[in-house]
Formats: C-alpha cells, sequence, structure tokens
C-alpha cells in the first residue's frame, strides 16, 4: 500500500533539492504534483484539497530557516500535514472506569470485523486485559462459527448463543454476553455486529439498537482500505446510522492504493486506531499517524522496526549471543534461532521496507529469496543437537544424511556449512575491532 503515492512524493520532493530558495512558482509547481499525487493514490477530493492549501500557504509564509534549506522545510512542512491528516497524536483505546470496558465492531460484511475481534483479543490479553468475545452476528451463516474459531486460536473466550437455542435476537445476545463477562469477571467484552453488504437501514438499525443496549466504551467502525472512494461513503453513512468512536483500517497489506486511509479520518473527524496488515493473528497494530507519515514519505520507519525488534528479541539472550560471536563460539544452533528470531518479525522484505532509503531498494527487496532461508532452515533442523553446537564434527557422511533428510543436495550442506565457518571467523574478527 502507498507504494506509488511514496514514490510520487519522493520524486516530486526530490526535485526541490539543490534550489537555493523556493519561489512562490516552485511551490505551486510542487503542490501540483503533489495533489495529483493525492488524486491518483484515491484520496477524497475535499481532503486533497484542504491538504493543498495548507501546504501551500506553509510553504509560501515560511521564514528561512538556518537549520533547513528550503527543500527540507517543505518536505518537514508535507511530513507535518500528513500527520494531521492521518490523525496527529497516536490515539490509545479508553477504558471504561468499572469494568468491563465494552468495544462493538461495526463495518460492512468482508470488511474483516471478525478477523479483527480475534487480532484486537489477542494484542489485550498481551497487554494483561482479560477479553471476551460476543458473537451478535446472527445474519451470515457460520458468523458465530467463525468468531468461535478467531477465539480459540486468540485464547479467548466467546460468548454466543447456544446452536438450535432459538436464540435469534442479537441486541438480546449482546445485552447477554456483558451480564455474564460481568459475573465471570472480564475486564474488556469486544461485541463483533452484523455486516451489511451495502448500506442498509434495517441492519444499520440493527447495530444502532445493540449500541443503545450496550452503552460501548469505544464503537469501531471498521473498514477495508482497499475499497478506495467508497470507503469515505460508507464511513460517512455509519457515522450517521450507528456512529462511532474510531476507525480501524483493515487489509493495509493490499496493493490498492490507500486513499481511504488517508481520507477516513479527516471526513469523519474519527480518529485510526488500529491497523491490519494480513489474515493472521499477528498482522494487526496501534495505529501511529506520524509513522504512517513518515513511511508514506519514504522516510522508512524506524521505530516499528525497532519495536517489533523488541518483542522477538530478549535482551539476555542478546548479550550472550553477542558474546559468542565475540569469542567466536557461536554454533549453529544460535544462528537457527537468530534467523528464526528476525523471520518472526515479518517477511525480511517488509523488515527492510521499513528502513529509511529502502525505497530506492525495492528491486532489490523483491529479490530476497525466503525460499532460500527456509532451505537453511530445514538444513539445520536436519541436523543433531551435537552438530549444531559443534559443526566440525560435520564429517561427509553426516553431510549425506542431513542433506538426505532435508530433502537437499549434498553442496548445499556443504556450502552452509563452509559459509558459516567463515561468517563466525569474520564477525568474531569484527567484534574485536568494535571492541564487543
Ligand atoms: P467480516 O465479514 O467483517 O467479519 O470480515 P472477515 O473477518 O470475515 O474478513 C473477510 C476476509 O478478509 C477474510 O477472508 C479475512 O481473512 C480477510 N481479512 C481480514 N483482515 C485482513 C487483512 O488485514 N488483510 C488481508 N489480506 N485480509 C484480511
Amino acid at each position: 500500500m502507498f507504494e506509488s503515492l511514496s514514490d510520487r512524493l519522493a520524486s516530486t520532493l526530490k526535485d526541490l533539492r539543490g534550489k537555493g530558495r523556493l519561489s512562490d512558482a516552485d511551490v505551486d509547481a510542487t503542490c501540483r504534483e503533489i495533489r495529483l499525487a493525492l488524486l491518483e493514490a484515491d484520496v477524497a477530493l475535499p481532503v486533497v484539497r484542504a491538504f493543498i492549501t495548507r501546504i501551500k500557504d506553509r510553504a509560501k509564509g515560511a521564514e528561512v530557516s538556518g537549520a533547513l534549506n528550503p527543500a527540507q522545510q517543505v518536505v518537514k512542512i508535507v511530513n507535518e500535514e500528513l500527520v494531521g491528516i492521518l490523525g496527529g497524536e497516536t490515539r490509545r483505546l479508553t477504558y471504561a472506569k468499572t469494568a468491563p470496558t465494552v468495544i462493538m465492531l461495526a463495518g460492512l460484511q468482508g470488511a474483516g470485523k471478525t478477523t479483527l475481534a480475534g487480532k484486537l483479543a489477542a494484542w489485550l490479553r498481551k497487554q494483561g486485559h482479560t477479553p471476551v468475545l460476543v458473537a451478535c452476528d446472527l445474519q451470515r451463516p457460520n458468523a458465530v462459527q467463525q468468531l468461535q474459531v478467531v477465539g480459540e486460536r486468540a485464547g479467548v473466550p466467546v460468548f454466543a448463543p447456544e446452536p438450535g437455542s432459538g436464540v435469534g435476537d442479537p441486541v438480546d445476545v449482546a445485552r447477554r454476553g456483558i451480564v455474564e463477562a460481568r459475573a465471570r469477571q472480564h475486564d474488556v467484552v469486544i461485541v463483533d455486529t452484523a455486516g451489511r453488504l451495502g448500506i442498509d437501514t434495517e441492519l444499520m438499525q440493527q447495530a444502532a439498537d445493540i449500541r443503545d443496549a450496550v452503552s460501548p466504551d469505544e464503537i469501531l467502525f471498521v473498514v477495508d482500505a482497499m475499497i478506495g472512494q467508497d470507503a469515505v461513503n460508507t464511513a460517512t453513512a455509519f457515522q450517521e446510522g450507528v456512529g462511532f468512536t474510531g476507525v480501524v483500517l483493515t487489509k493495509l497489506d493490499g496493493d490498492a492504493r490507500g486513499g481511504a486511509a488517508l481520507s477516513v479520518r479527516e471526513v469523519t473527524g474519527r480518529p485510526i486506531l488500529f491497523a491490519s496488515t494480513g489474515e493472521k493473528l499477528e498482522d494487526f497494530d496501534v495505529f501511529h499517524p506520524d509513522r504512517m507519515a513518515s513511511r508514506i514519505l519514504g522516510m522508512g520507519d524506524v521505530l516499528s522496526l525497532i519495536e517489533q525488534a523488541e518483542q522477538v528479541f530478549d535482551a539476555d539472550q542478546a548479550e550472550a549471543t553477542a558474546a559468542k560471536i565475540g569469542s567466536g563460539q557461536l554454533t549453529l544452533e544460535d544462528f537457527l534461532e537468530q534467523m528464526m528470531a528476525v523471520r518472526r518479525m515479518g517477511p525480511l522484505a517488509n523488515l527492510l521496507g521499513m528502513l529509511p532509503g529502502a525505497g530506492a531498494m525495492k528491486e532489490q527487496l523483491g529479490q530476497v529469496d525466503e525460499k532460500q532461508l527456509d532451505r537453511v532452515q530445514a538444513i539445520i533442523r536436519g541436523m543433531t543437537p551435537a552438530e549444531r553446537a559443534d559443526p566440525k564434527i560435520i564429517n561427509a557422511s553426516r553431510r549425506l544424511r542431513i542433506a538426505t533428510g532435508s530433502g537437499v543436495k549434498v553442496s548445499e550442506v556443504n556450502q552452509l556449512v563452509d559459509r558459516f565457518f567463515d561468517a563466525r571467523k569474520m564477525m568474531a574478527q569484527m567484534a574485536g575491532r568494535f571492541g564487543l
């Protein structure tokens, strides 16, 4: 997402580089380009207009600053305004003063509500909460079952009407879900509601009735970022029909142009709280306007990277590994662990994409061969613990056994072992040089 917008903005802003000062004509030309880039990315017209007006006013009136050259000043302004339309400060969930906090999900069918219910529940659990899911989508066949599957995956209980119990009123289910949650001392209740294929007054009324029955602390409007301009219309309809306190963008992993993401907050005035970036439970995060803006501008997203790394790597373990590297005692076991930790952070191409300057590296990024990494992993897994701990013992017959066991050629095992020894030596030398 945002790739072509990113590229266009980057090349527009690059044209300003090297200019000693910017004339009004320069600013106008740049704004024209930015306007086109935003329209092409499917950003809603009123949002584009407001954005461009603000950039123009600020860029033309900009004081000459000692620290920044004119091009840098424009980049700074564009970045700040992007952060602005994405919502400014990161907006956190609001919890009720007395538990349980009630979070209601609303949105079109297929927006990703049920998937999100699981992601949110898993995320809340990680934060130390004890969430429960309530299945109020009694419209779509299998919706209840789908939520149960999602709940199981996230490790959280699901409150749903018994099959065949005849309970067919979602408002009733919602109300009883809250009572149940309170009785079982769950501190957060996530209420999944029936989606609609389009704007449907009857279902909208049902959502409003559920809202009135459970008085949610947060109503999250879940919207598929791939639906482009329609996202704005849908958001407006839900705002009028049900009202919501925040937005969740889903399918940000898609290759759509991203206009929805850039429009919805500005049009509805409601902040984006979370973003979903895939079908798996962990493809989900708090939405940070500042980080998203710098990602769009191609400045990378170092903060996200650091945060992800912190989740995956354990500081003590990292220190122990560093010590082993320094003394040339790194084993293949350590190597495998490190590799798996890095891969747990997501595909390498995504990871590298978050680094500053990666915009220009896109071609190489496309060539990171995940399959090759799978093979390396398979080879190491095919070794015995003793072999991983002391790769020197891996003689010819062991190499043959490992190759057969992991389904690769002996030459690949040879290559891996040789490279490992080279790398270990080189890392130990480097560590020595840097005094590690
Ligand atoms: P609901 O009808 O709103 O409950 O939507 P679902 O949760 O059933 O999601 C609809 C489809 O979108 C499912 O196939 C999900 O796996 C998929 N989906 C949900 N969120 C994401 C996401 O962030 N990225 C991608 N690629 N797919 C998603």
